[in-house]
């Protein structure tokens, strides 16, 4: 088996939470020794698809790089860039619209949830945001794709248009595999156990932040919901619990199963307690590595330069076979 060819994109915003940390970024530090390579975005581009501020968004972008980094990937084995400085993606995004059906777009759910929650304006780029993410994937001809489980449906799209895109062209992209972690790849908000933990959606009190303090983990995972009755199972009527099982098998690299033995006859307190001690060892390390990064921007920016040298370099000649297959340009 050849080494896999890894990407993903992660949003610009200082508010990584837990739920992006086991879903997404673990999985991108394990990926950037088997992928060759493993490609990871700061997808900017995609951060206009919602009401933003310009100023902040630059800063957002420095802040995720040093969570990254702060995280465990290392730019001399893997390339991190930011999306917009490579053009290539926003130019295969209006390729791949021509064998994207707007039915497909109509069905996908981030966009209703989304579109629902604009005050004032629902962007087309928010409903055009599947498209560049298939572009994004598809310029480097990824064979695999680490996100969390709400990413399944966007995945399953790219696939499509791939499809879509090598039977009208001819034989052009690689159509990728999705890759979601077998414990953890959908954390719920610890408020509201139904819906997922999210950087824009959940509740604050319910979403730990992968650069909270100590004690602020611990105040939100204390006073995590639980449900009736007191034993430590997972049960679709359990949905606070379940998550918190979920958190810990996560955390500790162990399955759901492990976990409901070792707590079995604890009590909710003592188990939330266990919970917060595992969160707390996992974050902590992060956020002193990221106030040690943070302050220069300077370095960031150079490191981030240097990977969209390298991913340019990959991106470029896909976009020349797309366009020649499609027509576009002088014949090549
Ligand atoms: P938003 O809710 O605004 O879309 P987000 O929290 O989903 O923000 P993204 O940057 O869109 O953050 O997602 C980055 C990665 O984290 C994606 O791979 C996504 O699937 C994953 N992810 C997001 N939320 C969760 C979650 N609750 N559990 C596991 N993985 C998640
Ligand atoms: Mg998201």
């Amino acid at each position: 088996m050849p080494a896999p060819i890894i990407f993903s994109g992660i949003q610009p915003t200082g508010r990584k939470h837990l739920g992006n940390y086991i879903g997404a970024i673990r999985q991108y530090v394990e990926g950037q020794d088997r992928g060759d390579p493993a490609i990871f975005c700061i997808v900017d581009l995609h951060a206009l698809s919602v009401a933003y501020d310009p100023a902040e968004l630059r800063e957002r972008v420095y802040d995720t790089t040093a969570i990254l980094l702060a995280a465990g990937l290392d730019p001399e084995r893997c390339i991190l860039f930011r999306q917009s400085d490579v053009r290539e993606h926003a130019e295969l995004t209006w390729m791949l619209s021509a064998v994207t059906s707007h039915g497909d777009l109509n069905r996908m759910h981030q966009f209703k949830d989304k579109s629902a929650k604009q005050q004032e304006l629902v962007a087309a780029a928010l409903f055009f945001y599947p498209v560049l993410m298939a572009a994004d994937v598809l310029a480097y001809r990824a064979t695999e794709v680490p996100v969390g489980d709400d990413q399944r449906q966007h995945v399953e799209l790219m696939r499509e248009i791939a499809r879509r895109f090598n039977e009208r062209f001819g034989e052009t992209l690689v159509v990728p595999e999705l890759r979601v972690p077998a414990v953890g790849a959908r954390i719920m908000d610890l408020q509201e156990p139904e819906r997922k933990m999210s950087t824009t959606g959940g509740t604050a009190s319910g979403t730990v932040l992968v650069l909270d303090e100590e004690k602020t983990i611990r105040k939100k995972l204390g006073s995590a919901v639980t449900d009736s009755g007191s034993e430590i199972v997972r049960s679709p009527d359990k949905p606070g619990v379940t998550n918190l099982i979920d958190i810990l098998a996560a955390v500790r690299g162990i399955g759901h199963d492990a976990v409901e033995r070792e707590f079995e006859g604890v009590g909710y307190g003592d188990f939330k307690q266990a919970v917060a001690d595992g969160v707390v060892g996992l974050l902590a390390p992060v956020r002193e590595r990221y106030e040690q990064l943070r302050p220069d921007e300077a370095a960031l920016e150079e490191a981030l330069a240097a990977g969209a040298e390298k991913a340019r370099a990959l991106a470029a000649p896909v976009l020349a076979d797309v366009r020649d297959r499609m027509g576009i340009g002088p014949s090549a």
